[in-house]
Formats: structure tokens, C-alpha cells, sequence
């Protein structure tokens, strides 16, 4: 995961480019015109010598700002015309900046523009390992009428407790915060009843909300911690996963597990947990077998201080997991 100043800077610079890229759009599309229109060029030449005399502070000439000033906008009108009778937009030497709000300088005043925060969200989430899921996977794209609605004897139906699901992510997502942060979440099931989609969802919805979210594998997680613990990474390669806000980690199971990643895994489980950071974590693994795989003082920990998400259903993956 990038850090906040790596993304400003990407950010800023994007916007910069963009700037540049405008003013010599217009300053081309200037002299394409002066070349075509030479009427144009005959203007602009009185226009500038209009303006010097605005801002000429020693002119003794007999007119006033307001006349210049009126003459300046009556060229500026017989420019627009001869523009339009030769085919080009009137704004067509004007430069086009992609946000009016601050010229795409990136900032109104002081201020960081809404452009520039909106731009450091989405690299943010580019940068979280999520990419191109976070468009398609979102609350309001999941889809719950897959599930079936029937009930078995003292069971609720798979369409109730997908509800009940995707009713607790979005209160997760929605209320997630640094001083009093929602309890992790534990989700458990097969491969292909939206594990992942939810928790896209969320991780893009707290994003969004300003806070900072990492998303990959336990495979990488742990094989991560390994090459720095043995020297073969540096200790900044799994810095992320100890102090981003949220921490989501998928197909926990999956990975290989030696006597290190299992206490690498209780190490990151219980820092985080520790310094109130919350985590989401999905498995395939059901209870039964989570507590082969894990040592009794993670599994405590899973079942203790997570709210465990049941994932039901049959595996209904149309285009989403
Ligand atoms: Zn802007």
C-alpha cells in the first residue's frame, strides 16, 4: 500500500499534468486559428495593445478603463463571430481545464480541492490491492434473490441470513472509526457465496469515509512476514498490514502453514486487535476445521473477538464471488 504523501504527490502531479496539457491545447489551437483566421490575429494584436494600456499606469491617452474595457469585450464578441463563421467552437482558444473550481492547480486558496481529495480516494484504492473489483462489487450490486428462500426445520432460510450479512457489513462500513472502531469479522464459508464481495464493499466504503484500508491474502500476508523475519524483505514490506485502519485478509486456509506463519499469524491477529485496528478476515475453513489448522490461542481469539459471519448457500457464482 502506498503512504498518504505517495499518493498526494502521484496525485498532484496527475492534476499538474493535466494543467499543462490544457494551457498548450489552447495556446496550439491560438495560433492554428491565427494562422486560418487572419482577421483573428489582426485582433489580438489590438486586444494586446489595449491591455497594456489598461495596465499602463502613465498613459495620458483620453480613455477611460471603462472605455478600454468596453472596446476589449467588443473585440472579444467580433472574435467569438468569426470563430463561428469558420467553423470553430467560440470557447475553441480558450483553455479547457478538466475542474473550473481550481484551474487543475489541485488547490482553491489553501485548501486542497474537492477534485484532488476525490483523485487521492481512488488512487488510495488502486493502492489497496482491491483494483478493478471495487467497481463492480458493491452493497448495492450484491445479489440476494440467488439465495434461496426456504427455510429449514428451526433454521432461517440462506436469503435471511445473507440479509442478516449484508445488513452488518454496511452498518460495519458506515460506522467505522479510529476511537471506537466495529468489532472485526470473521466470514465463513464456501468459495463463491460473496465473502469477497462484501468485503470489497466495505473496504471501499471506509476508504471513502477517509480511512486507510489494505486488502490481500493470507498467503502474501504471512509469506510477507516470513521474507522480513529471515531478512529477505524489508521490515517497511509489512509495515501496512500492522497499522493500516482496516485490515482485510482473504483465503485464510489457503496458505501454507509452518510453526512460523502460525505464530505470525497470532502476532498480527493480536497487534491489531490490541491497538484497536480492526481486521476482516474470510476463510473457507468451517469452524471444525479451523481449529485443527490454528493454534487454540488464535482460534480462541477468532471466535471470541470477531463477529462471525456464516456464509450460506449453494455456489451461485454468476460474475461474482
Ligand atoms: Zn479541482
Amino acid at each position: 500500500m502506498a503512504n498518504k504523501a505517495d499518493i498526494r504527490r502521484k496525485v498532484l502531479d496527475q492534476i499538474n499534468e493535466r494543467r499543462l496539457d490544457a494551457e498548450q491545447t489552447a495556446k496550439l489551437h491560438g495560433d492554428e486559428i491565427r494562422r486560418k483566421i487572419p482577421e483573428i490575429a489582426e485582433l489580438d494584436t489590438f486586444m494586446e495593445s489595449i491591455a497594456l494600456r489598461l495596465f499602463d499606469g502613465t498613459r495620458r491617452d483620453s480613455m477611460t478603463v471603462d472605455q478600454l474595457g468596453e472596446q476589449h469585450k467588443k473585440i472579444r464578441k467580433q472574435k467569438a463571430a468569426l470563430l463561428q463563421q469558420h467553423g470553430f467552437p467560440t470557447d475553441y482558444t480558450q483553455v479547457k481545464y478538466t475542474c473550473e473550481a481550481c484551474g487543475d492547480t489541485g488547490f482553491v486558496g489553501y485548501k486542497m480541492c474537492d477534485c484532488a481529495k476525490l483523485a487521492m480516494q481512488k488512487e488510495a484504492v488502486l493502492s489497496s490491492g482491491l483494483g478493478s473489483l471495487i467497481e463492480k462489487q458493491r452493497f448495492d450490486t450484491f445479489r440476494l434473490n440467488r439465495f434461496s428462500i426456504v427455510a429449514t426445520a428451526g433454521k432461517i432460510s440462506d436469503r435471511a441470513r445473507m440479509e442478516k450479512n449484508v445488513m452488518l457489513c454496511r452498518e460495519f462500513a458506515e460506522t467505522f472509526n479510529r476511537e471506537n472502531p466495529p468489532m472485526s469479522l470473521l466470514m465463513i464459508g464456501k468459495t463463491g457465496l460473496g465473502k469477497t464481495h462484501l468485503s470489497t464493499a466495505i473496504a471501499s466504503r471506509v476508504m471513502e469515509r477517509g480511512f486507510s484500508v489494505l486488502y490481500d491474502t493470507a498467503g502474501n500476508i504471512l509469506s510477507t512476514m516470513e521474507k522480513v523475519q529471515f531478512g529477505r524483505a524489508e521490515e517497511d514490506a509489512q509495515q501496512a498490514y500492522f497499522t493500516a485502519d482496516l485490515l482485510i485478509t482473504d483465503d485464510l486456509g489457503t496458505e501454507y502453514t509452518g510453526k512460523f506463519t502460525a505464530s505470525a499469524l497470532f502476532i498480527l491477529v493480536n497487534t491489531r486487535l490490541n491497538h484497536n485496528l480492526p481486521m476482516i478476515i474470510n476463510t473457507n475453513l468451517d469452524p471444525m476445521a479451523m481449529e485443527k489448522k490454528y493454534e487454540q490461542r488464535i482460534f480462541s481469539r477468532f471466535f471470541g473477538e470477531f463477529t462471525v459471519l456464516p456464509f450460506v448457500g449453494s455456489d451461485a457464482r454468476m460474475g461474482s464471488s
